[in-house]
């Protein structure tokens, strides 16, 4: 179950951001997952909820926005959705190049957002989220 160890990191971020950012609760915590990542939605949010517990991140919602798995043609540059499980479109639908190809997007593990309450107003962070 290495959702555990993901959400662990997660809140870790948004609890540092929190305080940061002097927030008093955070209401909301925004992800995006490419489908390639293999983990499940809500296992996520329950582990985020049992986590949480006692933390200003206690009452937030967990928003996770999954992003689908896309190929990249290393002939042609042609971008379409692939199917691990489907070896019918590990062939580039542009060329007919086979198996050629790396992954575009699917891949990604990442807070997109962290809203808030509480934060001070103004407050400059370099290379990180900013307080809202
Ligand atoms: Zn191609």
């Amino acid at each position: 179950m290495h959702e555990m160890a993901l959400v662990h990191d997660v809140l870790d971020v948004v609890l540092d951001q929190a305080e940061s950012c002097g927030a008093t609760e955070v209401k909301a915590v925004y992800l995006t997952i490419g489908f390639a990542r293999d983990v499940m939605d809500e296992l996520m949010d329950g582990l985020f909820k049992y986590l949480a517990r006692g933390t200003v991140a206690e009452h937030a919602d967990l928003v996770i926005r999954r992003v689908p798995i896309t190929a990249r043609c290393n002939g042609c540059g042609g971008v379409w959705h692939v199917n691990f499980l489907d070896e019918s479109t590990w062939t580039c639908p542009a060329c007919g190049a086979v198996r050629d190809y790396r992954l575009n997007s699917g891949m990604e593990f990442y807070i997109s957002r962290i809203e808030v309450a509480g934060a001070a107003p103004v407050r400059h962070v370099k290379e990180r989220a900013t307080c809202a």
